[in-house]
């Protein structure tokens, strides 16, 4: 018998707290709520959940400040972040403080389910670990979410380090956006998802590891094929 998983839902309101709650509970989910940031942010510190769905605004304590406190106690964490506006800027945000996957409201039951689905088959799966990544005047420490360029050091989020360590297990070829999103994000393959989250995180990457962001030696685009690493090894 496999271990039921169990989710936290932090949301204020109340119709899509509840709705979501019995959905998974339907789905063999074990959930629990809450619905205030304070609340939630007991529950997420004190409790063992293996995903957490989070809204962004809640009374109190948002849910940016609970993603980022719940990162520092524990790296590993699951997170989905439910955000109720569809800028670029909120899911930066929110990917930039650890969150794994974020859902636009209003969003389906469906999709949701997808996501949480392929979040948790990650999770579970934990990262496979590369050997450490040698770029052009980059070095990068996959077991330690780390690098440095040149005398500044960098930190790497896990998914970071799960696309770098990807890209460099593949760096005899280019990688499309949905391979990416398949073998890293996990989703399945015959699913049309937006490219954007991918987009976003190469973006992240290269304002990280690259010394002109705009014009990329180590993460290039190889045009109509995807991305590539060029690994020193
Ligand atoms: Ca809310």
């Amino acid at each position: 018998m496999t271990k039921q998983l169990q989710i936290l839902v932090v949301e204020d309101e109340e119709a899509i707290r509840t709705g979501l709650a019995d959905v998974l509970v339907y789905h063999g989910y074990g959930v629990e709520s809450a619905a205030t940031g304070p609340e939630g942010l007991r529950k997420a510190l004190t409790g063992q959940f293996d995903l957490i769905v989070l809204d962004i605004m809640l009374p109190g304590i948002d849910g940016y400040e609970i993603c980022d406190r719940m990162r520092a106690q524990d790296p590993e964490q699951a997170i989905i972040m439910l955000t109720a506006k569809t800028s670029d800027e909120e899911i930066i945000h929110g990917l930039k403080l650890g969150a794994d996957d974020y859902v636009n409201k209003p969003f389906s039951v469906q999709q949701l389910l997808l996501r949480i689905e392929a979040v948790l088959r990650r999770s579970q799966a934990g990262i496979e670990q590369a050997r450490n990544i040698r770029l052009r005047d980059v070095e990068i420490d996959t077991a330690n979410l780390s690098g440095r360029k040149g005398s500044e050091s960098l930190s790497f989020t896990r998914r970071e380090i799960a696309v770098l360590s990807y890209l460099a297990q593949h760096s005899d070829r280019p990688v499309s956006r949905e391979e990416l999103l398949t073998k890293v994000w996990g989703y399945p393959g015959n699913l049309e998802f937006e490219t954007r989250t991918v987009d976003i995180h190469i973006a992240k990457l290269r304002r990280k590891i690259e010394g002109l962001p705009k014009e990329p030696v180590n993460l290039v685009t190889v045009r109509g094929a995807g991305y590539r690493l060029v690994t020193l090894d």
